[in-house]
């Protein structure tokens, strides 16, 4: 049973023992007085016993009406002791509340926080600061300031984890209004402290998560505005509910200009408008500050778990997603790997396609699209080239005396030779058989062919050896450069007829075309 309560039995009994005393000493006035008193003491707890009350008093007023019966007096003390039961059911109701709402945070701090250690202390008070009005307040600051440390530090955990998530909307709206609604609060200097600090945070940006402890603070403050002033509870509770109204309004508008996306964001701002819109009705209907009390906090406890379940589906998604993306990215590297590997391959081939297998040289088809390119280069810059091409001299004799294989190693040699004299801006390729194509950029023919005679030098120069035997082996060349109009067969063929010539002219030597 609660103090309050104790109080109003002790403060009933001496007033009826008060009364006896008088009745007895058959001192009517006094009696009407005390009585009189006794009913403005108990004014204010419960409508039917402020009608009892007001009754009582309007025939203790009238001299000459006889003194109320003891009739009257029992049925005052039915509805004190029934005002006492529903204290008492209500002090167990917030109590319970509180402690769910304390439980329910303890769920989101950790084992070592000094969070935690608050919670605990005050879940050991919840029952005594609920039973006397005067403290029931600074609990539920106490309660929202650590709620709000509490969500602080899951949000900054939060946002170390989740990049893009965050609560999109808007509540600038609410801010102002809040703000306004606070101003207009008739505070003492100690409120007016608490609400500067309020008004402040909420100029910093108000955010989703921390609404309902906006709303409890600001709840907080009308209920110290409402005791400072001295406004009877009615106004109180009209003025809660104007504001609570017009909360949900903004909530509303938010709603329907800034709610973008997401279904759970939807389903969020439906739960908080729907909890703010009991909030309101309770305050409307209420008679009780017990019972609002009581009412509020459950709806803070709502939203509280409203919250946490929104911010564990948006964990949750946010998992998923995550899941989703690192499948995607895993997805993506083993695509890359994949490609590179089939790119190698394709390279691999290509180069193999292009290349000539038995010398390594670039092939034929390296060799055409060379050519293209110098004859764009050749069509775009002027600059002219030339081309050699070279014959084996009597390698058939070759391969007849020596063996086809040695006629591969002859051909693989020559590569080399070829290679190992040429300028690394030329390009050499064996266009087929025992002949062999060279392409010199930036080179007119006689240049080139100076070029190729040294190549022609060197290569009968170098030491062929077939079982031991010393063998020459020379190579003819014609060499010509672009001409204007020239057309890429009609290079090569020039080239072809001026080696054609070399061969005609004794072989071992280079013509010009
Ligand atoms: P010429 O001086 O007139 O060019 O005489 P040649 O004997 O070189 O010309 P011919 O066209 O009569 O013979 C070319 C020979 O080259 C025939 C062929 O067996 C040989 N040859 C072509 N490709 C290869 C090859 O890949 N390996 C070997 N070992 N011989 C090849
Ligand atoms: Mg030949
Ligand atoms: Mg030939």
């Amino acid at each position: 049973m609660s103090k309050d309560s104790i109080d109003w039995k002790k403060k009933y009994k001496d007033a009826a023992l008060e009364i006896d005393i008088l009745e007895k000493s058959q001192n009517n006035d006094q009696l009407r007085l005390a009585v009189s008193h006794l009913t403005l003491g108990l004014q204010g707890q419960s409508s039917d016993l402020d009608h009892e009350l007001t009754l009582l008093r309007s025939t203790l007023n009238s001299l000459s009406s006889p003194p109320p019966s003891r009739g009257v007096v029992t049925n005052l003390g039915k509805h004190i002791r029934k005002l006492d039961q529903s204290r008492e059911k209500i002090t167990k109701a917030i109590t319970k509340i509180v402690l769910e709402w304390i439980s329910q945070l303890k769920n989101h701090v950790s084992a070592t926080s000094s969070e935690l250690e608050s919670l605990l202390e005050l879940e050991r008070v919840v029952a005594e600061s609920v039973e006397s009005n005067y403290k029931f307040p600074s609990l539920l600051q106490r309660l929202v300031s650590l709620q709000a440390a509490v969500l602080a530090s899951e949000k900054a955990e939060l946002s170390t984890v989740k990049s893009q998530t965050s609560f999109d909307i808007d509540l600038s709206l609410i801010g102002t209004e809040l703000i306004q609604l606070i101003h207009s609060l008739n505070l003492t200097r100690e409120g007016r402290q608490e609400a500067n600090a309020l008004v402040g945070r909420i100029e910093q940006g108000l955010v989703l998560e921390a609404l309902s402890e906006v709303l409890a603070n600001v709840v907080v403050l009308a209920q110290l505005a409402a005791a400072s002033s001295n406004e009877d509870f009615e106004n109180y509770l009209i003025t809660l509910n104007t504001q609570l109204v017009e909360v949900q309004g903004f909530l509303h508008e938010s709603h329907s200009e800034q709610m973008v996306s997401g279904k759970a964001h939807r389903q969020l701002d439906e739960r908080v408008r729907h909890d703010v819109t009991t909030i309101s009705k309770a305050v409307k209907d209420s008679r009780d500050l017990g019972e609002l009390k009581m009412s509020v906090s459950s709806q803070l406890a709502g939203i509280v778990q409203v919250m946490d379940d929104f911010k564990r589906g948006e964990e949750e998604r946010d998992g998923k997603l995550q899941e989703r993306y690192d499948a995607l990215m895993r997805h993506v590297a083993e695509m890359e790997e994949e490609t590179g590997r089939v790119k190698a391959h394709m390279e691999e081939e290509r180069l193999k396609a292009r290349t000539d297998a038995l010398t390594g040289l670039p092939n034929r088809a390296a060799y055409d699209d060379h050519l293209e390119k110098e004859f764009e280069r050749w069509a775009r810059y002027q600059q002219g080239f030339s081309v050699a091409v070279g014959d084996l001299d009597f390698f058939k004799r070759i391969n007849d005396t020596y063996g086809h294989l040695a006629g591969d190693k002859v051909l693989r040699l020559i590569s080399r030779v070829l290679t190992k004299n040429l300028r690394g801006s030329d390009f050499v390729a064996r266009f087929g058989g025992e002949e062999f194509v060279i392409l010199m950029p930036s080179t007119q023919a006689e240049e080139g062919a100076k070029a190729i005679e040294k190549l022609r030098e060197s290569i009968s120069k170098s030491p062929f050896n077939f079982h031991g035997q010393p063998v020459t082996i020379t190579m003819s060349f014609g060499v010509t450069e672009t001409r204007e109009s020239d057309t890429k067969d009609g290079l090569f063929a020039r080239a072809d007829a001026a080696l054609y010539k070399a061969k005609q002219e004794g072989r071992n030597r280079v013509c010009i075309g």
